[in-house]
């Protein structure tokens, strides 16, 4: 990036005009930085994964409309600004991080600018070629940087982002897209795009809010409060429709042993690896939650006691063949293998009238998958009861 900056300030003069742009665009990305700044900050405590800021508002236009050591300078000033006055204390010791940031963003600008280049005088498809190329560089860049910075931990969607994420991204360019055409024909309306931004801001951080309030952040399933009004909503369904559902609860076994034997860390990794398996064992539109402690359920709507058996079944076989590979409290690598668990299965109506009536019976089916022995699926016992 040096390098580039250097040679283009030698080789590519800077215009009146390009200062001119230059400063406008500056302006604006201050004032948009200042006015968000509380939000930005709250985001950025609350994000979980790499976070997207919206600078590229800023330098998609700058990579198109001003010589690269101007792109340079605009992206320092705004990096600089937003470590200063928005992120200063959220996340310690990641000064390095966001110099590699601010590097991928001022690089994507360059990757905009040659693009726009290269299709000059085709108007706004030039524009469009040049934001794909933002987004492909930008993308690429932060990917390799993630998965560099950690490739035995990397995941597709930690390096890539997820679907929001990248959603976010976009719309941050399509307004960089728009500004550019409003900087060439009527710059002072730029201004317009300051209000926005604020509230897209805005929304992406009451996301985040909602996916705090309803998810266990430890496992990213439901938690318990969501999870009772989902299946609220879903007895009141079945109510309506005559029809049923099963509901599997899922205790697992001796798991205090796992805290007592390599730590509470390690035992939160076998927490997210069997949340995993459930998920993965039941289907999209089933509720999969977290009810505390070591402790899930599962609601499957329309299924019956039998087939809610069968998945419990599933799931227990899963569960008892993991192989977690985590680090006991002194550090040591460590593979816990042959953690059980005791699943009790209910349905609805078969089993009770409420949530409460069917979660007791799945409840009751628990203990005696205990007393049976632990590591085993056992029906509520109105099954038992009719097939006696
Ligand atoms: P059983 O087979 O009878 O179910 O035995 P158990 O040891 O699994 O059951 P018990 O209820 O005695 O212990 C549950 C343990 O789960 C105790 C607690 O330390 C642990 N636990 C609860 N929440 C968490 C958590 O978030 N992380 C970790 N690591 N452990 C937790
Ligand atoms: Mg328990
Ligand atoms: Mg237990």
């Amino acid at each position: 990036m040096l390098a580039w900056t250097v040679a283009t300030t030698l080789s590519i003069p800077v215009t009146l005009a390009n200062l001119g742009t230059f400063a406008l665009l500056t302006a604006l990305a201050v004032t948009q930085t200042e006015v968000s700044r509380r939000i930005e900050r709250q985001r950025r405590i609350l994000s979980n994964g790499p976070h997207i800021n919206m600078t590229s508002v800023w330098l998609l236009p700058a990579g198109l409309l001003v010589p690269p050591q101007l792109v340079a300078v605009l992206g320092t000033v705004l990096y600089v600004y937003l470590a200063f006055r928005s992120w200063s204390g959220t996340r310690p010791g990641e000064a390095h991080r966001v110099a590699a940031n601010a590097t991928t963003m001022i690089l994507s600008g360059f990757a905009a600018g040659l693009v726009a280049d290269y299709f000059s005088g085709h108007g706004m498809v030039a524009v469009a070629l040049a934001a794909t190329a933002f987004f492909t560089a930008n993308t690429a860049l932060t990917g390799l940087g993630l998965y560099l910075a950690a490739p035995e931990k990397a995941t597709v969607e930690g390096c890539l982002g997820n679907m929001d994420d990248n959603l976010l991204e976009l719309a941050t360019l399509c307004v960089g897209g728009l500004l550019v055409m409003v900087l060439t024909t009527e710059p002072l309306l730029s201004v317009l795009v300051i209000l926005p931004l604020y509230v897209l801001q805005r929304s992406v951080l009451i996301k985040r809010l909602e996916e705090l309030a309803t998810t266990d952040q430890k496992t990213q399933l439901l938690n318990a409060t969501t999870w009772q009004d989902g299946a609220q909503r879903e007895i009141s369904r079945a109510q309506r429709e005559n029809g049923s559902f099963g509901a599997l609860m899922i205790d697992l076994d001796h798991f205090k042993r796992i805290n007592d034997t390599y730590g509470h860390l390690a035992g939160d990794d076998v927490l997210k690896a069997v949340a995993a398996v459930v998920k993965q064992e039941t289907r999209a539109h089933d509720l999969v939650g977290r009810f505390g402690g070591e402790e899930f359920v599962a609601l499957l709507p329309a299924t019956s006691k039998e087939d809610a058996i069968v998945t419990a079944e599933r799931v227990r076989q899963r569960i008892s063949e993991l192989i977690i590979s985590t680090k006991t409290n002194e550090g040591a690598a460590v593979d816990i293998q042959r953690q059980t668990a005791s699943i009790g299965v209910a349905a609805y109506p078969l089993d009770g009238a409420s949530i409460e009536e069917v979660m007791a019976s799945a409840d009751a089916a628990v203990y005696a998958a205990k007393h049976g022995g632990r590591n085993r699926v056992v029906g509520s016992a109105a099954v038992a009861l009719a097939a006696a």
